[in-house]
């Protein structure tokens, strides 16, 4: 069993004061985060739970399917800075009618077949894609655990592959892996509009098509209409503001020359 690299994070009143002074660090986009784990810590979370989910999943096997996600996943993290804590993405099809996707520190990305009937193109798919890897540019997982080691009383991390169910999960739903152990923890707005802003960015990088973007939600509401909601929405709001806004988003983007990707679905 592995041990996360700085074990006991207790946190005091002097603490406090400590990450005031030392944990404050900017966002992507300049917003002020307090972190509180490092990258390495963060890679180890990630690749932890990966591994768990690839235990308790179905892993597709399909080859053409994941010929297709892995081809939009791989055009996206091409666009993304080389890591220190890790070297590569690792990109997983689950076999699934969940309409869900992650990605994780770590460099790990998943994806639910069920959300390529809602995802209906290359594009779309980006838009996802880009999206979930921009939470994880943006360590909106860090910046929640964070943010619950501060509030939380006597939750201490000493080693994830030992710790209590109850910290396992929070962890995971810190990360956005609520929904399949059954807590819905949702994004706050601030970082959803981080991660819409970072991923039409990063989408248009790499050649795909940001108008996309708003039919993709646009088929994730209606999608919503049903009895059962997609489990994406459980932890991503979709709001007709959401879709409004990122109309403005693409109307700033700057010109990228990128020629588009040819992903067959
Ligand atoms: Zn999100």
């Amino acid at each position: 069993m592995r041990k996360l690299s700085s074990p006991l994070k207790v946190v005091t009143l002097s603490g406090l004061i400590m990450i005031g002074l030392s944990a404050c660090t900017s966002s992507p986009t300049g917003r002020s985060q307090v972190i509180l784990f490092s990258d390495s810590e963060m890679s180890q979370l990630g690749a932890q739970s990966f591994e768990q989910m690839k235990q308790n999943e179905k892993v597709s096997k399909d080859a053409k399917v994941n010929a297709y996600v892995t081809c939009v996943a791989n055009a996206i993290t091409k666009q993304v800075p080389k890591q220190a804590s890790f070297a590569q993405w690792e990109v997983v099809v689950f076999d699934s009618d969940q309409v869900n996707a992650f990605a994780l520190p770590g460099g790990k990305i998943g994806v639910y077949t069920g959300l390529l009937k809602v995802a209906t193109n290359q594009d779309q798919l980006a838009t996802v894609l880009g999206h979930e890897v921009a939470h994880v540019l943006a360590n909106h997982g860090n910046e929640r655990m964070s943010r619950s080691q501060i509030t939380s009383t006597g939750m201490q991390v000493t080693d994830f592959a030992l710790a209590g169910t109850e910290y396992k999960e929070m962890a995971m739903s810190a990360l956005g892996l609520g929904v399949e152990y059954g807590i819905s923890l949702p994004y706050g707005r601030t970082q959803e509009t981080e991660a819409d802003i970072m991923g039409i960015d990063l989408m248009a990088k790499a050649g795909f098509e940001p108008q996309q973007s708003i039919q993709l939600w646009k088929n994730m509401a209606k999608a919503s209409g049903g009895n059962q909601p997609p489990e994406l929405l459980s932890t991503h709001p979709s709001h007709n503001t959401r879709i409004q806004d990122l109309g403005n988003e693409i109307k700033d983007l700057p010109r990228y020359n990128a020629s588009a990707p040819n992903c067959q679905a």
